[in-house]
């Protein structure tokens, strides 16, 4: 982190998880060639926008780091998308649709010499809607004589036009002292998570081999003690150093403190099970091979699935195997753990020390997809290329269309489908399958959601 201000204001959530509070998110919406570019760039006082983000991004939504009178931010900025076979409306109002969701303030920019055109009104139907402070732009404003032009955009119902010209500079500094009387210091709906070890929970029914496992690594390799300067330590997690690299296993005290309950000790497990995926990024669920694979067992990986969360199995006790209770075990995976199938497994003994080295790459790569994000451009050409070799089934003479689709977030990869109509949940999994086949996405849930239009 190399930001001292936020460091300052890192918080120790109640979870014990560290975030920095984000900076304020500013969103540039708008249709191609209003300006969105130079306004950009006008911003940020660059002569071309650099695109800091991740590369193969750049046609997707880009985020730049910006300072306006020692205030500094976050623009994001939704261009470069063109028209394309779905139409130009969809993809523009899609894209403003989930940059909206993810800032604290908009600004919707309008080219004042043409007006308002059908795609710009869509994007203002979704900017009434908002809650969040909309800032309408007018751009190409050059001189005073275009003023009149700026002046019309009232009657979009977005209050007063901030004509400005992005290109010369004119207005721009107004416009921007208003957006700062209202942008929050610390974005509202922004966080970031303190760098740090990556946070595991180590999951299992009582008995599973839970502490055994800990203690195995613990034992053989060394407890790193946070001494982080500024930083307090946790005393119910423990930092142990695996395959190379420091681990932050959440809420290990859970795991040792062996509490007995006769009643509702389900309960209580499951309490625990979710307060550990709270503040974990990926859960190891252990299993033990020894037992038949018990209803309880499938409601803890459910318990991740919920929590969106990645996923790593492990299958303890490898060493009380025989062959027999090998082949019943294949068979239990496949009915009762079909539906992760995904996730990472290893095979593994907390006893013997038996491939708990294997966890380490299995938790790298669960994270790695975790992260993932696939750029919009890739994701509509996957959609096009799926949609047109299988078809959505046609649901009463009528056939719902996909128009656009995003990835909105990651951690777990969250995708946002625009369609005409509700697709089938069979053509959902569908998505979901073909997504994997493609991507991956080792160890991770995929959340599609959907966005149906009239
Ligand atoms: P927890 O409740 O999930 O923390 O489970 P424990 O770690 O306390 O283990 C429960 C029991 O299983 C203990 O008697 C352990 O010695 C035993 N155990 C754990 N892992 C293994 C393993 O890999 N092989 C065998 N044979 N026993 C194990």
């Amino acid at each position: 982190v190399d930001d001292l201000d936020l460091l300052e204001h890192a918080d120790e959530g109640e979870e014990g998880i560290r975030t920095l509070p984000a900076l304020p998110v500013i969103a540039i919406v708008g249709r191609p060639n209003v300006g969105k570019s130079a306004l950009v760039n006008r911003i940020l006082g660059r002569r071309e926008a650099v695109v800091e983000d991740t590369p193969g991004v750049t046609r997707d939504r880009v985020s730049y780091k910006g300072e306006w009178l020692d205030r500094r931010f976050t623009l994001v900025d939704t261009g470069g998308w063109e028209p394309d076979a779905r139409g130009i409306d969809a993809s523009v109002a899609a894209q403003a649709e989930v940059a909206i969701e993810l800032c604290d303030v908009v600004l919707f920019v309008v080219d004042a010499t043409v007006g308002a055109t059908a795609t710009d009104e869509h994007v203002v139907r979704l900017l009434r809607k908002t809650r969040k402070p909309v800032f309408l732009v007018a751009n190409k404003v050059d001189d005073a004589r275009q003023e009149p032009e700026a002046a019309a955009l009232w009657n979009l119902g977005l209050g007063e036009p901030y004509p400005v010209s992005a290109l010369h500079g004119r207005g721009v500094a107004d416009l921007l002292d208003e957006v700062f009387r209202v942008l929050p210091l610390v974005s509202a709906v922004a966080k970031e998570e303190f760098g740090g070890p990556r946070r595991v929970a180590i999951l299992g029914r009582p008995n599973v081999g839970k502490s055994s496992l800990l203690n195995k690594a613990a034992r053989e390799e060394r407890v790193v003690v946070n001494d982080l300067a500024g930083t307090t330590r946790d005393p119910v997690d423990e930092q142990i150093e695996l395959g190379g690299r420091v681990w932050r296993f959440v809420d290990t005290a859970g795991i040792r403190r062996r509490v007995h309950l006769q009643q509702g000790a389900d309960f209580y497990a499951s309490l625990r099970t979710q307060a550990a995926l709270e503040k974990a990024e990926v859960a190891v669920v252990l299993l033990d091979v020894s037992q038949p694979i018990s209803e309880q067992d499938v409601r803890i990986i459910d318990l991740v699935l919920e929590s969106g969360r990645a996923l790593v199995l492990a299958y303890n006790k490898w060493d009380l195997l025989d062959d027999d209770r090998r082949r019943y075990l294949e068979r239990e995976i496949e009915q009762d753990l079909h539906h992760v199938a995904w996730a990472p497994r290893v095979n593994i003994s907390a006893k013997t020390g038996r491939h708990l080295e294997k966890l380490v790459p299995a938790l790298e790569a669960a994270l790695e997809s975790w992260d993932t994000r696939i750029p919009t451009g890739k994701f509509n050409a996957f959609l096009t290329e799926l949609v047109q070799a299988h078809p959505h089934p046609l649901r009463g003479g009528k056939q719902p269309r996909i128009l656009f689709g995003t990835q909105a977030a990651t951690r777990p990869p969250t995708f946002v489908l625009f369609t005409t109509g509700f697709l089938d949940a069979g053509y959902r999994r569908f998505i979901q399958r073909r997504l994997r086949e493609i991507y991956g996405f080792v160890g991770s849930p995929i959340v599609l959601n959907m966005r149906v239009r009239e």
